[in-house]
This record gives C-alpha cells, sequence and structure tokens, in this order.
C-alpha cells in the first residue's frame, strides 16, 4: 500500500511537473519573452517539486535584485567544494546579458523542466543557469531592438546603470558583474556558454557561435575545442535541423566578402571566461528569424552541449587540471592581439542575394537582401590571431593597498595574494607611463586608454605594511598579468583605474627657481652638458626659456617621482620577503 501512494504521489509529481508550461509554452503565437517575474516565478515553482534542483541567489544586481542561479545535480549535491571533490564537472549557462536577446531565457526555463521531468540530467556534469542576468535591462520592457522579429516585448540592453554588461567582466562596474564574478570564482565552471541575439546581413542560418578564440586560448583547449568539441557542436546542429556558421558574416561588408572571426578581450564574458581557463561559447541567432525558431535553436544547442560535456566529462576535467598547471609555470603573455590576414580558410556560406533597389525614404539605391535567391558559395574564413604584445611575467607584483579596487577584484576572482608583513623598501622594475592615447568622448563610462608607451626602470621603492604580494605562479596568471600590465587591450590602467597617476601634483613657480636652477647647473656639470646636448637636438627647447626650465626641474630631486609611475611594481628576481 506504501509502495502504491508512493507511486501515485510520483506521478503526481512527475505530471505536476509536465503541466508547467512556460510563458512562452503557453503564448499563442510563441512571440512572447517571460517577464523578469515571471522567471523567478517559474524557477520557484519548480525547485519547491524537484530535489534535483536548487536556487541560489547572489550578490545583489545595480537594481537590488540578487541573480538568481539555478543549479541542476543529478546525485542533489549542491555543494561547489563537494562536487569538484566527487570529479564532476560545472556547465554555466548564462541568459538575458542583452534583455532584448532573450532566447536563453526563455529556452532554459523548459530545458530545465525536461531535463528533470524526462530524468535526463548527465550523471558527471552539474548545470548551472543564470536565470536573466540584465534584470535591470529586463524590467525596462519594451520594443528597443527596432529590426528584430520578435518578441513583442522585451527588455532593454543597458542596464540600471546604461552599461552594456557584456563589455564590463573585466572592470566590474555593474553589481551584476561582482555577482557574476562570485558565481563563475565559487563553482568553476570547465564550460560557459552566453546565450545571445545578432544583428547585421541576413542569411540561411538560424543560429551563429562565437568560441573562444583559438589562438588566444592555452593550446591543450585550443585543439580540443578546434577539433572535437566546436567540431560537434557543428555537426549535432546541423543534424537537429539548425546549421549554424561562424559569427560575423556581414561584419565586414557583405556576407560572402568573407567572415572575420570574433576576438572578443576579457571586458566580454568569453573573454573574460578565458582568462579563468574555461571553454566559452556564445550564441547568436539570428535577429530576422521567427522568435521561436530562434528560442528552438537555443535549446537543441544547449542539449548539445550539456551532452558533449557528459561524454566528455572525464577529459573535460584532465585537461582542466592541464592547463591550470601549465598556466601556472607559463613565461610570456600576450596582451594584444590582431587580425593575421596571410592565413585564409574557406567555409561553405549559405547566404541570400544582395541586391540594391530605389529606396521609397530616400529615393536613392538601398540594399536588401533577396530571399528569393538564396545561394550557396564558399567564402573566405578569417580565423588566425596574432599576438602583437608580449609580456615576460615578473616573479610577483606589488600592489600598494591605496588600490582598493584592484585587490576587491582580486579577491572575488580568487587571486592568492600575501601582503608584507612591515614597511618594505624593494628593489623591482617600475613602469613610467611614456605615451597613451585617450578619446574625446566615453566608452562604457570610461575613457578607455589605448597604445600605451612604457618607459621600465630599476627602482628602489618603498612599500608598506599591508600592501600586496601577487605572485605569478597561479591558474588564474592571464587574468593577473592582463589586468596589470598596463598595455593589454583591457587592463585596469586602460580601463581608468590609476588616472590619478596621470597628473602632477606640484611644480616650480618660475622667477623663484631661475637662481635654483642656475646654481644646479653651476653645480652639475654632467646636468649642464644634459641640457647643452638636449637644446642642440631640440631646437624648440633651445627657443624656450620655459622648457628649459622644465627640462633642469624634471632632473632635478625635486621633481616628483610619482609622476606618470604606474604604481604596480613588478618584483624580477626572487626575494626573501616578509609576509603576513
Ligand atoms: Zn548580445
Amino acid at each position: 500500500m506504501k509502495k502504491n501512494i508512493f507511486l501515485l504521489f510520483s506521478v503526481f509529481c512527475c505530471l505536476h511537473v509536465y503541466a508547467q508550461q512556460t510563458p512562452f509554452e503557453l503564448s499563442k503565437d510563441k512571440n512572447y519573452t517571460a517577464t523578469y517575474d515571471e522567471v523567478i516565478t517559474y524557477y520557484k515553482s519548480l525547485a519547491k517539486q524537484q530535489p534535483q534542483m536548487r536556487l541560489f541567489n547572489y550578490g545583489s544586481t545595480d537594481i537590488g535584485k540578487p541573480l538568481t542561479l539555478v543549479v541542476l545535480s543529478k546525485d542533489k549535491v549542491f555543494d561547489p567544494v563537494l562536487i569538484k571533490k566527487q570529479n564532476k564537472r560545472v556547465l554555466l549557462i548564462n541568459n538575458g546579458i542583452h534583455p532584448g536577446e532573450p532566447e536563453g531565457i526563455d529556452a532554459s526555463m523548459m530545458l530545465v523542466r525536461d531535463l528533470l521531468k524526462k530524468n535526463q540530467l548527465p550523471k558527471d556534469v552539474v548545470l548551472c543557469f543564470i536565470a536573466l542576468y540584465n534584470i535591470d535591462g529586463s524590467i525596462n520592457r519594451g520594443v528597443s531592438r527596432i529590426n528584430q522579429n520578435g518578441p513583442r516585448a522585451y527588455g532593454f540592453r543597458g542596464n540600471y546603470r546604461n552599461l552594456d554588461l557584456n563589455r564590463d567582466f573585466i572592470k566590474g562596474d555593474s553589481k551584476n558583474a561582482l555577482a557574476f564574478a562570485r558565481i563563475l570564482n565559487t563553482w568553476q565552471p570547465e564550460v560557459l556558454l552566453d546565450n545571445h541575439t545578432s544583428d547585421g546581413a541576413d542569411y540561411q542560418y538560424v543560429m551563429t557561435l562565437i568560441e573562444t578564440q583559438k589562438d588566444k586560448q592555452n593550446p591543450i583547449l585550443a585543439n580540443y575545442t578546434t577539433k572535437t568539441l566546436t567540431a560537434d557542436l557543428y555537426k549535432d546542429m546541423k543534424k537537429s535541423g539548425f546549421e549554424m556558421i561562424p559569427y560575423g558574416a556581414g561584419e565586414q561588408g557583405l556576407p560572402d566578402s568573407g567572415i572575420v572571426s570574433f576576438m572578443e578581450t576579457p571586458r566580454f564574458s568569453t573573454g573574460f571566461a578565458a582568462q579563468h581557463n574555461i571553454i566559452s561559447y556564445m550564441t547568436e541567432t539570428h535577429m530576422l528569424k521567427p522568435f521561436d525558431k530562434r528560442v528552438w535553436a537555443t535549446y537543441t544547442f544547449m542539449q548539445h552541449l550539456i551532452s558533449i560535456c557528459q561524454r566528455d566529462a572525464k577529459l573535460l576535467g584532465t585537461m582542466k587540471k592541464q592547463v591550470d598547471a601549465e598556466v601556472s609555470k607559463q613565461k610570456t603573455f600576450a596582451l594584444n592581439w590582431a587580425l593575421d590576414e596571410s592565413k585564409v580558410d574557406t567555409i561553405t556560406f549559405k547566404g541570400y542575394a544582395a541586391e540594391y533597389k530605389t529606396s521609397d525614404v530616400s529615393g536613392l539605391k538601398r540594399l536588401f537582401y533577396d530571399r528569393s535567391s538564396p545561394y550557396t558559395k564558399p567564402v573566405k574564413f578569417y580565423n588566425t590571431y596574432k599576438a602583437t604584445t608580449t609580456i615576460n611575467k615578473p616573479v610577483a607584483y606589488i600592489i600598494p593597498q591605496a588600490w582598493g579596487k584592484v585587490i576587491d577584484l582580486f579577491k572575488l576572482n580568487k587571486v592568492a595574494m600575501s601582503r608584507l608583513a612591515h614597511d618594505t623598501t624593494l628593489n623591482l622594475q617600475m613602469y613610467y607611463i611614456g605615451d597613451y592615447k585617450t578619446p574625446a568622448k566615453p566608452y562604457e563610462g570610461h575613457y578607455i586608454h589605448s597604445n600605451v608607451q612604457l618607459n621600465p626602470v630599476d627602482a628602489k621603492v618603498r612599500f608598506y605594511e599591508g600592501d600586496y604580494v601577487v605572485y605569478v605562479n597561479q591558474p588564474i596568471n592571464r587574468y593577473i598579468v592582463e589586468t596589470l600590465e598596463p598595455q593589454g587591450v583591457d587592463s585596469f590602467f586602460a580601463w581608468n583605474f590609476f588616472d590619478s597617476i596621470l597628473g602632477k601634483k606640484e611644480y616650480f613657480s618660475d622667477y623663484v627657481f631661475e637662481d635654483v636652477a642656475a646654481q644646479m647647473l653651476k653645480d652639475d656639470p654632467a646636468l649642464r652638458k644634459k641640457l647643452d646636448d638636449a637644446k642642440a637636438a631640440d631646437p624648440k627647447l633651445a627657443a624656450s626659456a620655459a622648457a628649459q626650465l622644465n627640462f633642469v626641474y624634471r632632473n632635478s630631486p625635486y621633481f616628483e617621482k610619482t609622476y606618470l609611475r604606474y604604481p604596480v611594481g613588478r618584483l624580477l628576481t626572487n626575494t626573501n620577503l616578509n609576509l603576513k
């Protein structure tokens, strides 16, 4: 009897889950994406029935609501440390970073339910879904993507601070990004997926794909993703009726002019994950295809990714360990990359003929893609990038505790740090910022620096008790080096974390300094010669009294050593440090 009651109870639970339709499914025209409240209510109700599912809330987003993580674990273990001990893999899926690109939100709701309902949870992979990342943007619901083919209402791209959250991972301006970093570093996934929608040229594909750029990836992972994981995803999606193409068709002119693979830098989710030695993908469904097709393509992609992660669970674990160990010992790191145009592949592309007709708006020529003229032809595929700036790592970086945001982000990303036990004078290498370019207008709330030129000097610098020492012998070395080296495309220097060093604090009063400078030149023949040589080489200097005074000042002991000096020191030799 007891058995029968249990059976009845199980059937009831199954039916209940089965009956749990998502707002997308319940909508008649399948052109509807769930609101934030609907998403959370749905998952809460599902979690109540399901011991293999648990919801976790992380931090807060800029709008004051926490990030909700949906975790599915076949054997009901929800402790991330224990999961690692059990040698299980973790797949993290991010949804709704751009709320106007919401397929992942709706597809994940259905997939979570179906995996539970059909008892199809992978046994060696714990699945983590960020229910809706840009909550702020999602609540700001409307129709802000003018060309998109559904859903009929959706959230706005910017968050409450009007930030594009898929440019915020490295700088962490939004609370959303900080909560994401906490999730990533707590659950330590081997694979990350971030679901998106793309605009641009029309073609026959419902979905395009961005993967971690192979040349930026550790070779072990690049070899596996290129030959196995990515290759299988393309094959599996084709079999399922959603043939894919790499993202980027039409980004460089008409699609048949070729595709350039996307170079993700650490500001993007995939680039940020790559610094953590995580394999990552970004699905980009195409905005002109009907919303329900895009949702099902995303659903299908996730199904395939999950099943490959289960199939290769052991291998993914072994590779992650190998790569973590290799990166800990890696000596040279790339900071900037450029497309290698000498290396070009060919891929088959299924497009629509690009035609021109007279515009009803301007009366001038306008482009359109003719869906009645599909074509299949080979196009060039540029998929190789070369490093344009590389750097040898120091033994350690010394970060003054005054730079608190750097310290906070390093802690969040589980960078191992020690602190100086006493005030300590160190012989180390310091950078002086020689030159840099800054745009006139802000980008994502910053005046991002580029083309940074450095003058490294050997220096004796006093650091203080409690300043941070970061040894560059960690699995997270890439994150450490790429953020701390000022020339890195997404370095903390580039993102204005250190801008206060770019301003002078003291100066001389020229009528007073005249006499002091004259005396200095008299007392120091070497300085006199230096000035004379500089005048001979530079007529502008020779013609300017102010410039010559400035020259003497800059070469005097009065000149501030910290002006333009990047405050993070590079310890180049093994030095015994008293640490706490
Ligand atoms: Zn997007």
